[in-house]
């Protein structure tokens, strides 16, 4: 833990894998309530009467111990004996739900039936399963990601990502509701934190991660008052994902697949809110393209094999971060 009682903030904004991962290295060097970790909920759905929320829960299981490291989401230790029999019962198993995982569904189904917002029933499940930093849903409102298609088909985006494995090209995403969902009250509350340091992009799907969290009502504005660093750190290495389809994503939308091309995205979209940029070591010759966009960028290792890469890459965002002056 941080032996620096500096009474300070740290607001991480995440997807599920890449930003988990980097959350996990942060959670290592922060105490509990220096660490604010905002989870995209754009990708939650309704399924077999299950409200599910991929990106806080593979957050939650990372912080908790509990992920499974194979398959990249679930837990770990989990068996199937669900899924299997509601084969039997002919009904759609594309979307893998383990029997550790159903409880988790299940407490979190009943707790929303019951009234309560997405943020408390997270806050419960963090507490039960033992996870200390503030892990906090972007809204308690309903986002739902539609994925267009140069098909012209719009698939709601787990059809899209799980059933159908990101294989159909993608013209654009509509984020249902995004215009009358409030930031949850928590993340609110950091952002306007006199406390706040630094707010990191973690490595994350740019375009289904991030975009729905920034792009709720006031996100943004608050943001630009705060005159904070903002550091985003590249999913992409060597033009390339390590998991997942942001680099396919890039190429059908007309992007450059590349840390530079994720730089373009998040300053077209969010002008000046960028204040630094952190690329992998492989990508280091790049380091001269963002200074010819006025973009402040370091190269470091920032694939994140062990807990240790995890925290490292943790300690560099912090240190980049605490140089940055704006
Ligand atoms: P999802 O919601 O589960 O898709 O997860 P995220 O949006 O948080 O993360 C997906 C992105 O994480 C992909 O674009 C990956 O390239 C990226 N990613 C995964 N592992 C790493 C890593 O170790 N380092 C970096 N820099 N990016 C990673």
């Amino acid at each position: 833990m941080e032996k620096n009682l500096d009474n300070v903030e740290y607001l991480a904004l995440s997807g599920g894998v890449g930003g988990a991962k980097l959350v996990l290295g942060l959670s290592q060097i922060l105490a509990p309530e220096k660490l604010i970790v905002v989870a995209n909920t754009a990708d939650d759905f309704k399924h077999i009467g299950l409200n599910i929320s991929p990106d806080l829960d593979t957050i939650m299981y990372t912080l908790a111990n509990l992920n499974n490291s194979e398959l990249g989401w679930g837990q770990t230790k989990e068996t199937w004996q669900f899924l299997d029999a509601l084969g039997r019962l002919d009904q759609e198993t594309w979307f893998k739900i383990g029997d550790r995982d159903l409880a988790t569904h299940i407490v979190r189904t009943t707790k929303l039936d019951n009234g309560e917002t997405l943020s408390q029933v997270t806050k419960e499940l963090c507490f039960s399963l033992g996870v200390k930093h503030q892990l906090i849903p972007m809204t308690n409102d309903k986002v739902a990601t539609v994925v267009h298609t140069k098909s012209g088909q719009s698939i709601p985006f787990q059809q899209y990502f799980v059933r159908d494995r990101c294989v159909p090209k993608v013209r654009g995403f509509e984020f249902q509701g995004i215009a009358t969902a409030a930031p949850s009250p928590s993340f609110l509350k950091s952002l306007e934190s006199p406390k706040l340091r630094l707010i990191i992009i973690c490595p994350s799907n740019p375009y289904v991660s991030i975009d729905p969290i920034l792009r709720m009502r006031g996100v943004l504005d608050l943001i630009a008052e705060r005159r904070i660093p903002v550091v985003a750190i590249s999913p992409i290495i060597s033009g390339q994902a390590l998991k997942g389809p942001a680099a396919k994503m890039m190429e059908e939308l007309g992007e450059l697949a590349s840390a530079i091309g994720i730089a373009k995205h998040y300053r077209t979209l969010y002008r000046d809110m960028l204040t630094g940029f952190i690329i992998d070591e492989k990508d280091r010759r790049l380091e001269a393209d963002f200074t010819e966009m006025g973009l402040r960028a370091i190269a470091t290792n920032t694939v994140m094999v062990t807990l240790q890469d995890r925290i490292n890459l943790a300690q560099e965002v912090l240190r980049f971060g605490s140089r940055i002056t704006i």
